[in-house]
């Protein structure tokens, strides 16, 4: 057993306190104000410590209105966007959702608090194995990360009740449609300088496309920029 010294371990719980009021807040004034509804969402982000997701040097940040770089040339999302995307995949713990673009592993963590079920994919192996054992450290250890283009999504595990892709795509990969469920949805930003954020809902024989709000997501890379 390791016994931590009294001040520094209340110190820590003191900045952690300050860490969950800022949390608080920003669910409040981003993200309620912005119109999310969805009990579930609200929630996952008021537990999903967003600090420790990014590099230490942007700690104080990590509740901001706004992205964060993460390394490796990529962002964490900008809190409402997370939440507008998580609202529109309609999930509950039942769901089986697939991310693409694990990054830092905020997005994954928030799929968590909802669904059993969460699958991501992330092409740059440093960040897939950064993501993967901090998922692990924080008890989101049920959240499989795969190094790799998600291009082709993740035949095995699928269909899948929902699809989230978080990089910006040229258009929408076919294989990533074909592993929705029948009533499966899926929230993709498609474009290049100019994007616009998807939601593609699989009925039994047609997808119904719906453009939402006007977005800017670091472009996916891989096989999706050869077609
Ligand atoms: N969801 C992340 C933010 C992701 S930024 C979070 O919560 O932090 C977009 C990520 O998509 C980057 O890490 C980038 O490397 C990754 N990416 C880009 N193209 C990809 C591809 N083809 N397959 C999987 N990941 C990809």
């Amino acid at each position: 057993m390791i016994l931590f010294p009294c001040f520094g371990h209340s110190e820590s719980k003191n900045k952690e306190d300050e860490y969950k009021t800022l949390r608080l807040q920003m669910v409040d004034q981003q993200i309620i104000r912005r119109d999310i509804t969805d009990p579930n969402v609200l929630e996952a982000m008021r537990t999903v410590p967003r600090h420790l997701f990014v590099p230490e040097g942007y700690r104080n940040e990590a509740y901001h209105d706004g992205p964060l770089p993460i390394g490796k040339g990529q962002t964490i999302s900008q809190p409402y966007i997370v939440a507008i995307m998580t609202e529109l995949l309609q999930i509950d713990s039942t769901s089986k959702v697939l991310e693409i673009g694990t990054g830092s592993g905020y997005q994954a963590a928030v799929l968590a608090e909802i669904s059993d079920s969460v699958y991501s994919i992330e092409i740059i192996p440093a960040l897939a194995h950064h993501a993967d054992s901090l998922l692990d450290s924080l008890g989101y250890g049920m959240v499989q990360v795969r190094a790799g283009d998600g291009y082709k999504g993740w035949p095995e595990a699928a269909p899948f009740d929902a699809v989230i892709v978080t990089a910006a795509a040229p258009k929408i990969p076919q294989p990533l449609i074909e592993q929705l469920k029948p009533g499966g949805r899926m929230v993709i930003p498609v474009g290049e300088l100019t994007q616009e954020l998807m939601l593609i809902t699989k009925s039994e024989d047609e997808f119904i496309k719906r453009s939402i709000i006007p977005v800017r997501f670091v472009p996916m890379t891989g096989e999706v920029q050869e077609k």
